[in-house]
């Protein structure tokens, strides 16, 4: 896109801090992402980085009608370190601390720790006899999507999660979708919460007549992470944490 005039806009509410995203280096126009998702802040800040190329687009753009989303009024508050209606102070301070928290951590850590815990939930469930249901192309490592056994629908094992652990995941949207479930992967996430998914899961599943070893998924994923020398690095110490 960068040699036409044409901007390319990324939909990243999901990924940025967990998923690798070079907007200068892959001319990326306009980054969207929200407080709520991988920043592990509450929900309530939509944030978007605007390229040179995107301001001039919008500053050309000067006659239209625009209220809200006036990029070139908050850019030019932003100079005055203010936003054009009320700041939410709260909201701003925890981004600050938990992009902090990342800093600290370090970004390429941070990135491979969701990799690494994204891949290891994924080894842990198809232990547990759960289809991969994670799109081969769209592979994005904050979001694990499982399949269930056909008898099994996913709304029911969502509830059936929560009702016995007070877990919460996600079932999916359409018929579809009927027997998937949906995992977070992303933001302060560690081994010992995969670990407590895949030993909650395998629980559900031997309620609904499976008949799984104890342990067997979190021990795939365990192995995993061992064979990805992050063994250390992910503190694998209590082995699930409630
Ligand atoms: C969560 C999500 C949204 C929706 O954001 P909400 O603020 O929860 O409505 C949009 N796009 C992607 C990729 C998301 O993951």
């Amino acid at each position: 896109m960068k040699e036409t005039d044409a901007l390319l806009v990324v939909d990243s509410v999901s990924g940025v801090g967990g998923l690798e995203m070079g907007q200068d280096e892959w001319g990326v126009d306009v980054v969207v992402t929200a407080s709520q998702k991988a920043l592990m802040c509450p929900p309530g800040l939509g944030i978007v980085s605007v390229s040179e190329k995107a301001f001039s687009v919008i500053r050309r753009n000067s006659s239209s009608q625009r209220f809200y989303w006036d990029f070139d009024r908050a850019s030019n508050m932003m100079k005055e370190g203010e936003t054009p209606f009320t700041t939410p102070v709260p909201l701003v301070k925890a981004l600050v601390m938990a992009l902090q928290l990342m800093h600290a951590e370090d970004l390429q850590l941070v990135l491979k720790r969701h990799r690494v815990l994204f891949d290891a939930l994924r080894v842990g469930c198809a232990a547990l006899g759960l289809g991969d249901a994670t799109q081969a192309s769209q592979k994005s490592p904050t979001v694990v999507v499982s399949e269930l056994p056909a008898s099994l629908l996913g709304a029911q094992f969502v509830k059936s999660l929560y009702e016995n652990f007070g877990t919460v995941i996600a079932a999916s949207v359409g018929e579809a979708n009927a027997h998937k479930i949906r995992i977070k992967t992303m933001g302060a996430i560690t081994y010992d919460d995969i670990a407590l998914d895949l030993n909650q899961i395998e629980a559900v599943l031997n309620t609904n007549g499976r008949n799984i070893e104890a342990g067997m998924g979190e021990k795939a994923a365990r192995a995993y992470v061992r064979r990805c020398g992050m063994f250390d690095t992910l503190g694998l110490s209590s082995g699930g944490r409630q």
